[in-house]
């Protein structure tokens, strides 16, 4: 319920209270009902190999086309969402549509893992991984097509997430810490965490060329995950002297601009079977047929 007062207003849930102004609400409103009216929809950003180029795996992100508001853009409703305790339902979504788009991409032939960004709220509920692990049985898909991003952000419990994602990785699922470099978590606890990938926050890659200090951060992440065994992915690659940068510290995961936008399912399988037919994979296939 909500309480009106200049303008604002306080709504509770959970017996916990934010602030919220009209327009909010109003979009609050219609992102509960959003999916109900196909209006959610999930775009697909291919990440390359650093050395060759080839996509490996796709990071689901979520958009919403309103009948009534137009385009949001995640940055507003996603944290809303997750201000009312919306989040949840959203992630099931998205987590179902991913999913669902993996086996149909499986029965295709082909082979990608899919990301998709779990609010660290989320990660409160006792059945998160109860729920994960049945959405990919349901579907009879390997939980190692599956990885999820977990925002480092300030509601990043550390407790929490080794408990919750802990036996899901020990299931084979696989787990990304997003944004790495601008959240709390301290370096000490990194190693406890279960984990597989790091990905620089896309502020230190966008300024790795004209900063000292973040060049460094970008180098020393890269030599940390390294040494902790992680994968470590660059997002936000816009041009090809940031590509070639990010390849020349280590970096092994490329995302950005300069590769592909986050695109609709089909334009993903397109782009796919294009590289497919490239004379680089036709190559290694040859090579690989020796
Ligand atoms: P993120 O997970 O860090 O996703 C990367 C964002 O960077 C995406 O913005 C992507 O479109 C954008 N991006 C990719 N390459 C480039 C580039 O070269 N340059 C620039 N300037 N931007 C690039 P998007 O799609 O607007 O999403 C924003 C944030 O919203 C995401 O950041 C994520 O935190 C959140 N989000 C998106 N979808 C979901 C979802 O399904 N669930 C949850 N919980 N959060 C989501
Ligand atoms: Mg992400
Ligand atoms: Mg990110
Ligand atoms: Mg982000």
């Amino acid at each position: 319920h909500a309480a009106r007062g200049a303008g604002r207003l306080v709504a509770v849930w959970d017996g916990e209270s934010t602030t919220l102004t009209v327009d909010d609400l109003e979009l609050l409103a219609d992102l509960r009902t959003a999916a109900d009216r196909g209006e959610l929809w999930l775009a697909y950003q291919p990440q390359v190999s650093a050395p060759d180029g080839r996509i490996i795996s796709v990071e689901a992100l979520l958009r919403w086309t309103s009948e009534r508001h137009g385009v949001v853009s995640p940055g507003r409703f996603i944290p809303l969402a997750e201000r009312t305790g919306l989040v949840d339902r959203l992630t099931d979504w998205v987590l179902g549509e991913a999913l669902d788009a993996q086996a149909r991409w499986r029965e295709q032939g082909v082979d990608l893992t899919v990301s998709v960004n779990v609010s660290p709220l989320s990660l409160r509920s006792v059945d998160f991984g109860d729920r994960v692990e049945a959405a990919l049985a349901a579907r009879g898909l390997p939980p190692g097509v599956l990885m999820l991003e977990v925002t480092e952000s300030m509601a990043f419990d550390i407790p929490e997430a080794v408990e919750r994602l802990g036996p899901l990785r020990a299931s084979g699922v696989r787990v990304s810490i997003d944004d790495f470099g601008t959240g709390y978590t301290s370096l000490a606890v990194l190693p406890q965490l279960p984990l597989d990938e790091l990905k620089v926050d896309q502020m230190f890659v966008r300024d790795a060329m004209t900063s000292r200090a973040s060049e460094a951060i970008v180098r020393s992440v890269c030599e940390l995950g390294h040494r902790l065994g992680l994968t470590v992915v660059a997002e936000g690659v816009e041009d090809e002297l940031l590509a070639d940068l990010m390849t020349s510290f280590g970096v092994d995961l490329l995302q950005g601009y300069h590769f592909a936008r986050p695109m609709p399912e089909d334009d993903l399988v397109a782009m796919i079977e294009l590289e497919s037919c490239s004379p680089l994979f036709a190559a290694d296939a040859i090579e690989a047929a020796d």
